[in-house]
C-alpha cells in the first residue's frame, strides 16, 4: 500500500509541509477545521520567506521600509528597514492571512495533497501506524489511516494533546483592523509600528500594522498578564488618539502564541511544527517563517525516514532544526527577556535601535534569519551606546507616557 501521512492544520505550517511531501512524491492528507475565518495575526513576514518559498509578490499588501519604535515614556526611534549591506528589496511584507493562507493551501492541493475540512477530535499512534478521528462540517465522526503525522494545529495542538504531552505557556495577542479614511492611512503608507510600556504591552510590544485597505493594531500579552490584555488594547488605541479618528472597526480578533519551545518535537510516527512545537520566536512574536520553515524541515526529514518512522530515526529533525537556528533562538529570547524586562529597560531598548549597526544587524537576522557577528570596533560602539543609555535611564528615570496623562 502507498504510504501516507496526515497533517492536522492546514494554515502556514502544515500546507508547507504538504507541499514538501509532495514534492518526494508522497500521499498526502491535509486535515483543516477552520476554511473560512482567518488566522488572527498581524501579518508581518520577512523576504526571506517570499524568496526561500516561491512566494508571489501579489500576496504583500504593503512593503514596509521604516519601522518606528515608541517607548513608554513616548521616545520614538526611526529605523529604517535595511540590512548591513542595504538593497532596494529590503522591506517587511504585510499580508493578510486569508490571503496568504488561502494561497499555501491552494497550491499545497494543486500539487496533490487532498484538504479534508473536518476537525481532529481523537487520534492513536502505534507500532502500525496512526488512526485518526474526525468530525466533519455536519458532525459526522470519520476514521483516517496514515503513516505518521504532522501536528501543525498551532498553539493549542490537540496533537500534541493527543500524544500526552502538557500545554505549553501561551502569550495571548488581540488585534483590531480598523478600516481608516485615506489622509489618516497616508500616515502609514510604508511605517509600521511598535509600542512598548505597562500601558499597552507588560512584557511583549504593541504595534500598528498597515495593511492594502487598513490598519490592524493590536497587543500582546505574556502568560502573566492575559487578564489585562483587553484593556491594553483599549490604551493602545488611546494612545494612538487623532491617529485613528474616523476609522471603521471591521474585525476584532485574538489567539495565543506559545511562549516555549517543545523539549521534543517528534515522536514515534508524530512530528510537531510551527506554534504546535512552540516556535515562535520571543522579542517580535514571529511565527509564520518559523512554521513554513520548520515544516518544510520536519517533512524532508519524514520523507527520509517514511519507511521506518520511528523517534530515533525523525529525531534528525530536531537537531538540524536547533543546528541552525538555535543560537538566533536564545539570542532572541535573551533580547526580550532584557529589552522587555521592566520600563526602563524598554527606554534602553528604543535607544539602543538608535545606533546604526544595531538597526542594520536587527534587520538581517530578521528579514535573511542570518546572525553574522559584529566587526568588533561596531561591538564596542553598540556597548558603549547601551551603557550610557543604561546609566542615564536608570539614572534619571523618564516618565511613562500615562504618569504625564495624569500629572
Ligand atoms: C494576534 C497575533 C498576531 C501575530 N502577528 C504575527 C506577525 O505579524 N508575524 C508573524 O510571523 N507571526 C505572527 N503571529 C504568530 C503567527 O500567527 C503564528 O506563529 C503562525 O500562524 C503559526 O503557524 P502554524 O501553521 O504553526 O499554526 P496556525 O497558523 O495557528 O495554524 C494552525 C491550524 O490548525 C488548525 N487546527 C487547530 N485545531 C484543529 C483540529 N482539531 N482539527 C483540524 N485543524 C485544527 C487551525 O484551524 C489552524 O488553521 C501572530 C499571532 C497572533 C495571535
Amino acid at each position: 500500500m502507498a504510504q501516507r501521512v496526515l497533517i492536522v492544520g492546514a494554515s502556514v505550517g502544515g500546507a508547507t509541509a504538504a507541499t514538501t511531501l509532495r514534492a518526494a512524491g508522497i500521499e498526502t492528507i491535509m486535515l483543516e477545521k477552520e476554511l473560512v475565518k482567518a488566522k488572527p495575526c498581524g501579518g508581518a513576514v520577512p523576504p526571506a520567506a517570499f524568496r526561500e518559498f516561491d512566494l508571489p509578490q501579489q500576496l504583500i499588501d504593503r512593503k514596509v521600509k521604516n519601522c518606528l519604535i515608541v517607548s513608554p515614556s513616548g521616545q520614538e526611534t526611526h529605523v529604517p528597514v535595511a540590512g548591513t549591506v542595504p538593497t532596494s528589496d529590503d522591506y517587511v511584507a504585510m499580508v493578510r492571512r486569508e490571503v496568504f493562507d488561502g494561497f499555501l493551501r491552494q497550491r499545497a492541493q494543486e500539487r496533490g495533497a487532498t484538504l479534508i475540512h473536518g476537525s481532529l477530535v481523537g487520534l492513536q499512534v502505534n507500532g502500525a501506524g496512526v488512526e485518526a478521528r474526525y468530525r466533519d462540517q455536519q458532525g459526522r465522526e470519520h476514521m483516517l489511516f496514515a503513516d505518521a503525522v504532522i501536528g501543525a494545529d498551532g498553539a493549542y495542538s490537540p496533537t500534541a494533546k493527543f500524544l500526552g504531552l502538557p500545554a505549553l505557556p501561551r502569550a495571548v495577542a488581540i488585534q483590531e483592523r480598523i478600516v481608516l479614511p485615506p489622509e489618516r492611512m497616508a500616515r502609514w503608507a510604508d511605517t509600521a509600528d511598535l509600542y512598548l510600556g505597562y500601558e499597552v504591552s507588560p512584557d511583549l510590544y504593541a504595534w500598528a500594522f498597515p495593511k492594502r485597505d487598513h490598519i490592524a493594531v493590536g497587543i500582546g500579552a505574556g502568560p502573566g498578564h492575559t487578564q489585562a490584555a483587553k484593556q491594553l488594547l483599549v490604551n493602545l488605541k488611546q494612545r494612538l488618539g487623532p491617529a485613528l479618528d474616523g476609522g471603521q472597526l471591521v474585525l476584532r480578533e485574538a489567539h495565543a502564541l506559545p511562549m516555549e519551545p517543545r523539549r521534543h518535537m517528534v515522536f514515534d510516527r508524530a512530528m510537531l511544527v510551527g506554534d504546535a512545537a512552540g516556535l515562535v520566536v520571543h522579542t517580535s512574536g514571529e511565527g509564520i517563517y518559523w512554521a513554513m520553515k520548520s515544516g518544510e524541515m520536519a517533512a524532508q526529514t519524514l520523507a527520509e525516514y517514511l519507511d521506518a518512522p520511528t523517534a530515533k530515526n525523525l529525531r534528525q529533525y530536531e537537531r538540524r532544526w536547533w543546528k541552525q537556528y538555535g543560537t538566533m533562538y536564545q539570542f532572541l529570547r535573551f533580547l526580550q527577556w532584557w529589552g522587555y524586562g521592566n520600563e526602563r529597560q524598554m527606554e534602553v531598548f528604543t535607544e539602543m535601535c538608535r545606533n546604526h549597526d544595531v538597526q542594520r544587524l536587527t534587520f538581517d537576522s530578521y528579514m535573511h534569519k542570518t546572525m553574522a557577528p559584529a566587526p568588533w570596533l561596531a561591538q564596542m560602539k553598540m556597548t558603549g551606546d547601551i551603557l550610557l543609555s543604561e546609566a542615564r535611564n536608570y539614572l534619571w528615570r523618564r516618565k511613562p507616557v500615562r504618569e504625564l496623562a495624569l500629572a
